[in-house]
């Protein structure tokens, strides 16, 4: 089976990485030569080239560019493709993709795999980024189930978890599990960087250890996918972002009222409730 990635970084190499290793036959495309001829030297892609023609012999193509690449790169990509290729995507968004990409090719299913770290870019391409983690397939009433089918049976190769929702269900969902900690943890260091006496931050920042390292993992990560998350799902990111606010609030009102019982209180709850998150 030849398996068609457009776009070598983080995640269409970690891909490419792990599908090859299970002896698929991997053709990738990304923008630049620079980037082809690395994922060739790094043995991620079997066939690279900057030329999207490369994709007429893929029975199925994962589209791993930057979300507001993946419509227009699709425009591009149809007059290469035979009719029953199957397009899959890895857009952290769903519901403004699969809408877009549904339309111009019907073989069309929505994917998010979730998982990355903060590099991006072919270097950051690593195995084994996939075990373990959900990945979660978003297709609508009119999408072919043999090519669902298909995509969850690639993503099962990967070692993921696979889940199905509708796209706005995963675009709500993952506002709060993705998006809005990828905003707080962003503020959180913004917040950091406001003290006004440098010397405390020089201290800060030596001193800054294992529970830093972990509130602000995702905030320090690649800065063009955390606009084009606030650009393509901006309603339910406000939407979260507002719920949180709130939350924050009612912890300042606390902690200004010395009200510790009800401080501990909701500590409490937060401990709990994180148990329920598959982490
Ligand atoms: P990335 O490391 O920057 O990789 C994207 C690659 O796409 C770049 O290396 C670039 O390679 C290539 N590219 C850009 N424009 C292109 C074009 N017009 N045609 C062909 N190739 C193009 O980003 P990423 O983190 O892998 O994210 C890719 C997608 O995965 C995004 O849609 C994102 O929402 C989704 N995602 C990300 C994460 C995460 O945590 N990072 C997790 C799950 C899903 P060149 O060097 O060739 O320009």
């Amino acid at each position: 089976m030849n398996i068609g990635i457009v776009g070598l970084g983080l995640i269409g190499g970690s891909i490419a990485l792990d599908l090859r290793s299970r002896g698929l036959n991997i053709l990738g495309v990304s923008s630049r030569q620079q980037t082809c001829d690395r994922a060739q030297e790094r043995g991620v892609v079997s066939e690279a080239s900057i030329n999207l023609s490369l994709m007429a012999a893929a029975d199925l193509v994962f589209i791993c560019t930057p979300l507001g690449a993946i419509e227009s790169i699709v425009q591009k990509l149809i007059p290469h493709l035979s009719p029953d290729t199957i397009l899959t995507d890895v857009g952290s968004v769903k519901t403004p993709i699969v809408q877009a990409v549904s339309d111009l090719w019907p073989n069309f299913v929505g994917g998010h795999p979730m998982a990355g770290t903060t590099e991006s870019g072919i270097e950051a391409a690593v195995r084994d980024l996939f075990v373990g983690r959900p990945y979660v397939v978003t297709p609508t009433a009119e999408t072919p189930e043999a090519a669902v089918e298909k995509v969850e049976e690639i993503a099962r190769l990967l070692g993921a978890k696979v889940y199905r929702c509708g796209p706005q269900e995963h675009d709500r969902a993952v506002a709060w599990i993705s998006h809005l900690p990828l905003m707080a943890s962003a503020t959180l260091v913004a917040a950091c960087d406001r003290e006004g006496d440098r010397d405390i931050v020089n201290l800060a920042q030596h001193l800054a250890s294992s529970g830093f390292r972990d509130t602000s993992r995702v905030g320090g990560g690649n800065p063009e996918l955390g606009v084009m998350v606030a650009k393509y799902n901006r309603e339910q990111l406000l939407r979260s972002l507002s719920i949180y606010r709130d939350t924050l609030d009612q912890f300042i009102s606390d902690i200004e009222t010395e009200n510790w019982q009800a401080l501990e209180q909701k500590l409490k709850l937060t401990q709990q409730a994180r148990d329920n998150y598959n982490l």
